[in-house]
């Protein structure tokens, strides 16, 4: 424990406490607490900078510096030391502040004067709030102690500010929480939604960071860990004679738990004046800051271990949290991230979902696509402004949030939510239509799924039948390796519900993004390119088997239809047609029913395999183009990099003259083929798709709707003579010329 600063920061503590409890305006007790903490750290200048929006820091308080600057100096995130600070989230001390690189001097502000510079970041779980900055005329580095004094009391600045303890007067300092503010994320599922939000994880919130009574918060800490501990070795207890690999994780949870130097950081917090509550969360956000820029998942993964450890303390501590019955009719949920198991149980009745993290190919988004419940994510910050309650609106079609939208922005939103209502009713009256052209030509369109909860979309959305089933959702929302019993009986629910219609399940997908929590994961530098599907499939040949079995068991003598994913080449198909035929023996052996007929197709989803030997395009009885893998090998562009994700169009000519090329090997073959990635359910690439001569497209359920209503409104001998005369004029992509068109035919 730093000597210097367990007396110095519980004095300064015990100054600022009175006057963050003092009545006056939200200003005036800024400009006290830059007050004290310069006359306590014998500093000549004490400032406080906070954010005024996402990417500018305003002096909003000084002791030492020009007050005719305060709320007038305003730096960009990242510029100069306090900018970096900031950005950084680490501090920067220095004895000479304009010899360091990147230093910015601000003329109106004086601070020409002074010579050493300590920054500190105003944090909050991980969260930059602004930062605590004090400088001096003599060239001198803050000492540790100093340093760790001025962390502990930009803690409980940050407390404060998140409180609203410094709202007035003053442009910086208007209220948290109550303006509106709009976020710019990442499409995850179109659609738009209004309603209320509900915080995955509510906010705790800390109303008394700083203590007197350093032996009575130590009690409370001790006996908060202790009930802490007991539970997670409940959990263990529970898990115990169920799963060896949940064993593992769950050791590893409590070996943090138990972490002597976690426990000795949090009460040296407390020795040094903080509240249990403010030590919990002050290392909590010390750690987030650190790990979360680490590069090594390792760490990351402990990162959310000591997270959700933090959490459970705050919640024993201050009692918040626990009561989860107060979602609105209209939840919109808001969080940082989510796992496919947390966002099953809540179910359909969310309205829209809005995530920090999350990337588009992850299984929350591939459960909410099948939910068609609106989807934005890389939503930032948006659990730091979100309180619960808040009135929000969800444009998935633009991957824009707007939290607390003023009257006009919310009018403009209602109407259109009341134009897409109007096009799903117009989707509706076609719904037994068939998705059938001008020209006479008729185009299968059927779902995708992977849930039971999807079934019901299937007589819903017209869809014909099932063009891709994702079995691995099942392995993914557990936390154990599912028994061949559990899954022959949901093959079977899902072909009773599918009433006759055919189901394509695609045998399990994992690897690359699709990492079961209950297998111990594979470092590879690249996993897209990885140990994944097939391959896994192949090389461990159990799981396969496995679920050969129960998808022959399932199918109790009905037709079955399965694919294989990523195949490559030619053997690897055999070889897993080959796990069928054995499995089909087996069957037959053990005196059980087989399908009435079984088809076994193949994916395509890398390059090679549309140039493979004739004879597999003969011997495979369906092929599936699995567009979203397809393309980022096509292109050398990961699905999952939003910085590259968009950068080729799939309408590029390049990618176009590579699906021609399968359409006409099947052809040649005479091989149904079908197309079920993600592209398949926009409506000018289904259009093109079909003018290049595909039959059968599978999408997301909300998607047969408006790709129907497309198709039979136009003639594709037209969209064809369009993408020749693109390619013949020498345009990279035919969008373009087919857009122009369209606006003319619908
Ligand atoms: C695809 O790659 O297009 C596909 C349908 O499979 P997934 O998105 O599940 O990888
Ligand atoms: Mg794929």
């Amino acid at each position: 424990m730093p000597e210097r600063s367990e007396s110095e920061s519980r004095k300064l503590l015990g100054r600022l406490r009175e006057a963050l409890a003092s009545h006056s305006e939200g200003q005036a007790r800024l400009d006290r607490v830059v007050d004290l903490i310069a006359s306590s750290m014998e500093a000549e200048v004490c400032s406080i900078y906070l954010f005024r929006d996402s990417e500018t820091l305003e002096l909003c308080a000084t002791q030492g510096l020009e007050q005719d600057s305060v709320h007038q100096t305003r730096m960009r995130l990242g510029e100069g030391l306090v900018g970096r600070t900031a950005k950084s989230g680490s501090i920067v001390n220095t004895a000479n502040a304009p010899a360091e690189k990147g230093f910015r001097y601000m003329p109106e502000t004086g601070e020409e004067r002074y010579s050493s510079f300590c920054g500190v970041p105003i944090q909050r779980l991980g969260d930059v709030l602004g930062v605590l900055v004090v400088q001096t005329k003599t060239e001198r580095i803050m000492t540790p102690d100093e340093v760790y004094a001025l962390e502990i009391v930009a803690m409980v600045i940050a407390e404060m500010t998140e409180l609203g303890a410094f709202v007035g007067e003053g442009a910086a300092l208007s209220a948290l929480h109550q303006k509106p503010v709009i976020f710019r994320g990442t499409v995850g599922q179109e659609g738009t939604s209004a309603g209320r939000v509900y915080l995955h994880e509510p906010r705790v919130v800390v109303t008394n960071p700083i203590s007197d009574d350093p032996e009575k918060e130590k009690a409370r800490l001790n006996d908060a860990v202790e009930t802490l501990r007991k539970s997670v070795d409940n959990m263990l207890l529970g898990a115990r004679s169920v799963d060896v690999e949940q064993v593992q994780v769950l050791e590893a949870y409590r070996m943090f738990a138990n972490s002597s130097g976690w426990m000795r950081r949090m009460q040296d917090d407390v020795q040094s004046g903080l509240s249990a509550e403010a030590a919990v969360e002050k290392e909590q956000s010390l750690a987030r800051a650190r790990l979360s820029k680490s590069p090594d998942p390792y760490l990351r993964e402990r990162l959310h271990d000591l997270d959700d450890l933090s959490n459970r303390l705050l919640r024993i501590l201050t009692g918040q949290g626990e009561d989860r019955t107060d979602m609105p009719d209209d939840p919109i949920l808001v969080a940082r991230n989510i796992g496919p198991g947390e966002l099953l149980e809540y179910g359909k009745k969310l309205r829209g979902i809005i995530l920090e993290e999350g990337s588009v190919g992850s299984h929350a988004t591939i459960v909410a696509r099948a939910w068609a419940i609106p989807l934005v994510i890389n939503a930032k910050s948006i659990t730091r402004e979100a309180l619960n309650g808040d009135t929000i609106l969800v444009d998935g079609d633009q991957g824009i949030v707007h939290l607390r939208p003023d009257e006009t922005v919310q009018n403009a939103f209602r109407d259109k939510i009341a134009m897409q209502a109007r096009a799903q009713e117009r989707y509706a009256s076609i719904r037994d239509l068939p998705a059938e052209t001008k020209c006479g030509a008729l185009i299968s369109l059927q779902m995708n799924a992977g849930l039971i909860a999807d079934l019901p979309s299937l007589a819903g959305s017209g869809a014909e039948g099932v063009g891709l089933f994702r079995t691995e959702l099942q392995f993914l929302i557990r936390n154990q390796m599912p028994k061949r019993g559990e899954l022959s009986a949901l093959y079977d629910r899902v072909l009773n519900a599918a009433d006759g219609r055919r189901v394509a399940f695609r045998t399990l997908d994992i690897g690359s993004d699709k990492v079961l929590p209950y297998m111990k994961p594979n470092d590879e530098p690249n996993p897209a390119m990885g140990w994944r599907a097939i391959r896994v499939g192949l090389d461990k040949p159990g799981v396969l088997r496995m679920q050969l079995q129960a998808l022959l068991r399932g199918s109790a003598g009905r037709p079955l239809a399965v694919m294989f994913p990523f195949i490559t080449q030619i053997s690897e198909f055999r070889d897993a047609k080959a796990e069928m035929d054995k499995a089909v023996e087996r069957e037959i052996r053990l005196g059980h029913p087989i399908p009435a007929k079984i088809e076994v197709g193949a994916m395509l989803e890398t390059p090679s395999l549309a140039f493979a030997p004739d004879v597999f395009f003969e011997e495979a009885d369906f092929i599936s183009i699995g567009g979203n893998d397809l393309k980022q090998f096509f292109f050398a562009a990961d699905r999952e990099n939003e910085r590259v994700r968009r950068r080729y169009d799939t309408l590029d000519i390049s990618f176009l003259a590579l699906v021609k090329h399968v359409i006409d090997r099947c052809a040649a073959a005479d091989t149904p083929l079908s197309f079920c990635g993600e592209d398949a359910g926009r409506p000018v690439e289904a259009l093109c798709f079909a003018a290049l001569g595909l039959r059968t497209l599978s999408m997301r359920p909300a998607s047969v709707g408006p790709v129907k209503h497309m198709l039979r409104r136009v003639d594709l001998t037209e969209v064809k003579a369009m993408m020749d005369a693109a390619i013949a004029k020498g345009d990279q992509s035919v969008r373009r010329a087919v857009s122009d068109w369209l606006v003319y035919q619908v």
